[in-house]
């Protein structure tokens, strides 16, 4: 049992009330690919892999070789697609994972047909367009060299093509559907020149938040990450966010009006006040940006981050909370009582994403499984 006064609580329940909420919102047409990359956004392969398999689905998207190789052993037989482009060493010592890969252009073509030569099979691969306009490994329709380099893949014994894909830029309806007709009309194209029968490959660009609001970019399957742990900017308000963030109070001191507060005197206290220390600092995650801009939670009440944190502590003011004392559980992200946390309040203190916090909080304090589901994982065929 760890000792660590700070700690990572994950919602098990939460995880399995919103896989069930967004099928139920998306119907039985897209196939769902569940988005465990990052060791599930922080809440953990192991603890939510199980309630993915426990309700039946079968495709999961990660990154790393890791990633896919925790998968396994955690028995799920089923399909698994790699989320970004890969280096060829990756892709060779994945052999034995069986993880479906993601084209990212033509030059990149090269790298996969050279690991699947190596390893003297052929490889299943998604191949991924521009048509979003993200740049990032999407092979663009308008380069002069775009229909060579189908043709080879298609002539490549090495490729089995099973999907085609991309990923959106942003988060905005508009974006999305503009972005969405685009992918349609290029992949379609892109199946004839690699000689696929109409339809047979899967076409897919939807995260949470574009399967969640433009239902016209769910197509054949919907990649959801975001919205399993209930933290999607898409209007879907029956999400339950999946983890907290908790620490507790080591101490507590009276300190005098005009007194500066933490390194580089950043924080004042204008009156006489008690402030408390919180072990939780920026070398577990805790962006430093939030010291003097964030609030936690303290006996249900909302208390002020003010000074600019420590490797390993931060101060918060508790002079409003009389009755806050050593020992008191912290709230720095999440639920206490009928106050919360919430990823808006972290995105709007710190100027980021909240994903960019809590994926971080998830792999650097020690995680507590909560609200465990009763039924059992069963593996998937
Ligand atoms: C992370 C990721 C997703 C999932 O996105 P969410 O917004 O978390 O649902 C889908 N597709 C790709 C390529 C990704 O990298």
């Amino acid at each position: 049992m760890s000792t660590s006064p700070a700690r990572v609580e994950i919602d098990a329940g939460a995880i399995a009330h919103n896989l069930d909420l967004v099928r139920g919102e998306l119907g039985p047409a897209s196939r769902l690919c569940a988005v465990v990359k990052a060791d599930a956004y922080g809440h953990g392969i192991s603890v939510t892999l199980p309630i993915v398999m426990a309700a039946g689905v079968d495709v999961i998207g990660i990154t790393s070789n890791p990633e896919a190789d925790e998968a396994r052993r955690l028995g799920f037989a089923g399909r698994i697609i790699r989320l970004r482009a890969a280096l060829r060493e990756e892709i060779e010592d994945a052999g034995r994972l069986d993880i479906e890969e993601w084209v990212g252009g033509g030059d990149h073509a090269h790298a996969v047909i050279a690991a699947a030569r190596s390893l003297g099979r052929p490889l299943r691969i998604h191949l991924s367009l521009n048509s979003t306009g993200l740049c990032r490994d999407g092979m663009d329709w308008g380069d002069p060299q775009s229909e060579a380099h189908l043709r080879r893949i298609a002539a490549s014994p090495e490729l089995s093509v099973v999907g085609i894909c991309s990923h959106f830029p942003c988060e905005d309806a508009d974006d999305v559907i503009t972005g969405a007709r685009t992918f349609r009309d290029q992949a379609g194209a892109a199946e004839r020149l690699l000689g696929a029968p109409r339809g047979l490959l899967e076409k897919h660009c939807a995260t949470s938040y574009a399967a969640l609001s433009v239902p016209g970019s769910r197509m054949d399957m919907v990649r959801i990450g975001a919205a399993l742990y209930g933290d999607t900017s898409a209007a879907a308000p029956r999400l339950r966010p999946a983890m907290r963030l908790v620490s507790r109070i080591a101490a507590i001191n009276p300190y005098p009006a005009g007194s500066t507060i933490g390194y580089d005197r950043a924080g004042r206290l204008d009156r006489a006040g008690r402030l408390a220390v919180v072990p939780l600092g920026y070398a577990d995650g805790y962006p430093r940006t939030l010291g003097g801009r964030a609030g936690v939670l303290v006996r249900g009440v909302f208390a002020p981050v003010v000074d600019r944190l420590a490797m390993n502590s931060l101060i918060v003011d508790v002079t409003h909370v009389p009755t806050a004392g050593a020992g008191d559980e912290v709230v720095l992200y999440g639920r206490q009582g009928s106050a919360q946390i919430s990823s808006a309040d972290i995105e709007r203190a710190s100027g980021t994403i909240a994903a960019a916090a809590y994926t971080a909080w998830g792999r650097l304090n020690p995680r507590v499984v909560v609200n465990v589901p009763v039924s059992e994982p069963t593996p998937t065929p």
